[in-house]
């Protein structure tokens, strides 16, 4: 057992002392605080102050960070004034990041424990060498190889190994030869949403895509709540300019952005979708929209023929689908590059055929979804809903914002693919509203994942018509319960906690307990970890140097890095140095093969050069040699790099130029190039599957799962969303956010008259039962005006049950009301798809 076991409750002293700062604070009457102080409040006598750059790792919006060290500790953490990102702006997780390092919680030396039965618990382990883990892990792997059972390892990364390292353990899967790796489970985070944009613009995830904060005059936010949770990025740029724009809020609770809005829409849970298509049938039906761009940018003079075929001319070189318009001006078909004014309504005959341009279509289609429909389904009022389609359209430049995460509907694609029409419809993309970032920028399209990985079978067989981007780690379940499709032995745990995030949580603790094998990397002894056998700590991100990253996020195009703020505190690594510890330890053909794999995986176009160039580096000087290739492959100054902690190579302005004229050439990452009004993608999955709402090539209404199924008497929806200091399971462990209105995160919002109506009274402790599956989560009352009728809202707190962390006890655990499921185009766990009835506890 560890010391850390050992201990149940932490004295304010014992906390300081671990952390390294008795001495600094222990006479200050409310050290935490103390700690907090600008640096003004610091005497001259204290040793060499320095500044050192890095990337925020408290979120996944990658603030840029500077950091002051003193006398080998830190005190204080700023953003970056160069930081194009955020603006030198950072929140409070920002803020409180040095308890990343000074946390008495972390793991702090490897740790194995023999006995699979104390799986669940933080007992039973004992602290080992790196060796004596390394080998243990290695010689797992060489009997599963030597069985030929090597892909019954699965891997899965949380969001810190997706946004920075996902090649790090592709790479790493690739090279020991399972194809079940999965660096985020993007079904449970960005992919349906990203997949709705990237159906009509090619590219869709939070790192590549951004509102035009600074320009915008007309905004729209359905789904998100940029002023009260996860991103200062956003909130930041959105927040500078509040008052110059309109802004209107849709969400059945109002929340910070609301508070801020000049309209706030509690809308029903689930129905954004028949809201957005309302403004676009009142944008088109008063004449609004933005013919010029529609005719410029996108395929909305697309001729389709009566049966639904678009009518295409082959492709170009770079694979590109050339279609036909109708030309007003030689009054004929022909490719869309070669018209002088594409028609965008009417009917044409084309040979034998009769077809109408994309737009006519939509024009056509969404005739019937007046403001008038949508009221009956969304609950805003049709009157409220036409001023706002008005407004919307007569206003320039306007937006739909760009989201961040919804994984939480069965027509979550749906809605965002609804969004992306009605920006288009103003010009809101691209050239305004919404522009695609310096990483979106640069993006290549996602592969497919291999045929015979888990989460790809799985979604096939679930009828996931985007299973082959492999984003349904859902399908691990039935393997590790059932061999289906194929027994998974033994799971690598890459900061990642699903024993409170996986949807259906329960079954996730459940399912690690049969495994092998389990083997977790990480920086705390989370609910996750406490089911490896193996326990590999990491550096804190202020502990370490880092290889060269994109920036997401600014509208720019720029690199940014890590600079290790401080030497490690403990016994801990680079997960980068845990890989090549473990691949090394299988032998020279396994280390070589990785370096190779690293590079392909990194998106080198020579692998096997630059495997050896990083190889090289790497022994010479660890992490800091493989940033100096990534940059010198990019002619990037390596002293400015590391002395600043970012480089930007095209600003704002030279971005949406080249952006723009990309668009105009039709090299956008869609099958068209252009703008797609008429989705080629989701033509392919009709053409495949038949027809239905949720992949329309065009837009149409698709009910969510829950929809009329909760009445506002016993029965409600229920909606999460996240708390500025505490937005994911790493961050509550914090001592400075724990004790931050820990009473807000664990309660549930429920409308004052409801709850008067069932007996409930603030404070009173409630059971959410779920429908469904009958499971049930508990919280604290707050009964309030300000949540619908018929919506249940909790913080995403997770709930810990962590013996081993002592600054988290509070929660609601969410996810163990959430039954495990797909939505048909993404796999999206639909995390929202959610009826309770509610009880006092
Ligand atoms: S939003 Fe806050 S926690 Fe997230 S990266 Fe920025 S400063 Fe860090």
């Amino acid at each position: 057992m560890t010391d850390t076991t050992s201990r149940t409750s932490l004295s304010r002293r014992e906390f300081l002392k671990a952390a390294g700062i008795v001495g600094v604070t222990a006479t200050m009457s409310t050290p935490t605080l103390r700690l907090l102080k600008p640096q003004t409040q610091r005497t001259e006598a204290q040793g060499e102050e320095k500044w050192v750059p890095t990337i925020c790792m408290m979120c996944p919006a990658a603030c840029q960070l500077l950091v002051r060290v003193r006398d080998g500790k830190i005190e204080k953490i700023e953003g970056n004034p160069k930081g194009p990102i955020n603006l030198g702006k950072i929140c409070a997780r920002g803020q409180s990041a040095l308890f990343r390092t000074y946390n008495p919680d972390r793991l702090k030396k490897p740790l194995i424990r023999n006995d699979p039965g104390q799986r669940g618990s933080f007992t039973g382990f004992t602290e080992a060498s790196w060796d004596q883990a390394l080998d243990a892990v290695a010689s797992h792997l060489k009997k599963l190889i030597s069985e030929g059972r090597i892909k019954e390892v699965a891997m899965i990364g949380g969001w810190p190994l997706c946004l920075y390292l996902e090649p790090l353990m592709k790479a790493f899967a690739e090279t020991i030869g399972t194809p079940n790796a999965i660096g985020i489970p993007g079904g449970a985070c960005f992919f349906p949403k990203a997949f709705g944009w990237s159906s009509a613009i090619g590219v869709g995830t939070h790192a590549q895509i951004l509102t035009d904060y600074e320009n915008i005059k007309y905004l729209v936010v359905i789904r998100r709540n940029f002023f009260g949770s996860i991103s200062v990025v956003h909130g930041t740029r959105a927040g500078q300019k509040i008052g110059n724009y309109k802004l209107v809020v849709v969400d059945p609770r109002f929340s910070e952005t609301a508070a801020k809005a000049d309209l706030w829409l509690p809308i029903r849970p689930g129905t954004d979708l028949a809201f957005l298509l309302a403004l676009i049938n009142v944008v088109i039906s008063e004449g609004l929209y933005d013919a010029d761009f529609l005719r410029k940018f996108t395929n909305a003079p697309m001729l389709v023929a009566e049966d639904g075929t678009p009518l295409t001319a082959g492709t170009d070189a770079a694979g590109k689908i050339k279609y036909l318009v109708w030309d007003l001006a030689q009054n004929k078909a022909v490719k869309h590059e070669e018209a002088i004014l594409p028609a965008l309504e009417g009917e044409f005959t084309v040979g034998d055929k009769k077809a109408k341009p994309v737009f006519q279509i939509l024009k056509e289609k969404v005739a019937d979804y007046t403001p008038e429909w949508a009221e009956k389904i969304t609950g805003i009022p049709a009157a409220t809903i036409r001023q706002v389609g008005i407004e919307f359209g007569k206003t320039r430049p306007a937006a739909v914002d760009t989201g961040w995460h919804d994984p939480k509907y069965k027509n979550s694609v749906m809605t965002w693919r609804a969004a992306a029409i009605l920006n288009a419809l103003v010009g809101g993309l691209i050239k305004d509203g919404i522009i695609i970032t310096g990483v979106g920028s640069t993006a290549t399209p996602t592969p497919d994942v291999s045929e015979e990985s888990v989460m790809r079978i799985w979604g096939t067989k679930q009828g996931v018509a985007m299973a082959s981007k492999g984003f349904t780690f859902q399908g691990f379940l039935d393997a590790i319960e059932k061999g289906d499709p194929y027994k998974i032995s033994t799971v690598f745990l890459f900061t990642t906690n699903l024993a409170m995030t996986g949807p259906d949580s329960t079954r996730w603790r459940n399912a690690f307990k049969k495994l092998e094998k389990v083997i977790a990397v990480d920086i705390y002894p989370n609910d996750t970890v406490l089911y490896a056998d193996i326990v590999l700590p990491e550096h804190s991100f202020l502990e370490r140097d880092d290889p060269l990253y994109g920036m997401a996020y600014a509208p720019v195009l720029g690199f940014h890095t890590r600079v290790a703020a401080v030497q490690p505190l403990y016994d801990t690594r680079h997960v980068i140095d845990i890989v090549v510890g473990i691949v090394k330890r299988l032998g020279e053909d396994y280390y070589n093969k990785f370096w190779v794999n690293f590079a392909k995986a990194l998106g080198a176009a020579d692998p096997q050069a630059m495997g050896a160039k990083l190889k090289d580096a790497y022994e010479k000087e660890g992490v800091k040699g493989i940033r100096k290739v990534q940059a010198s492959a990019r002619n990037l100054d390596v002293a400015k790099l590391e002395s600043e902690g970012l480089i930007v190579v095209k600003d704002a302005v030279t971005l949406r130029k080249e952006m723009i004229q990309k668009t105009l050439n039709g090299q956008l990452l869609t099958p068209s190039g252009r703008i797609e009004i008429f989705s080629f993608a989701l033509n392919n999955i009709k053409a495949k599957k038949g027809y239905q709402p949720y992949w329309d090539p065009i837009v149409a209404w698709a009910e969510p799962e829950v929809y009329g199924k909760a009445d506002g008497k016993t029965t409600f929806y229920v909606v999460y969303g996240r708390v500025p200091t505490m937005t994911h399971t790493s961050t509550a462990d914090e001592p400075f956010l724990s004790v931050l209105t820990p009473e807000f995160k664990r309660m549930a919002w429920i409308n004052r008259s409801v709850a008067e109506s069932l007996g409930i009274k603030k404070g009173d402790k409630i059971k959410l039962i779920s429908v469904e599956t009958g499971a049930s989560v508990e919280a604290v009352a707050f009964p309030t005006d300000l949540v619908r009728e018929d919506t249940i809202w909790v913080s995403s707190d997770f709930g810990h049950k962590s013996e081993a962390l002592h600054f988290t006890k509070f929660g609601v655990p969410y996810h163990t009301l959430t039954g495990v499921k797909a939505d048909p185009v993404a796999g999206g766990i639909m995390s929202q798809e959610v009826v309770v009835r509610v009880e006092k506890a």
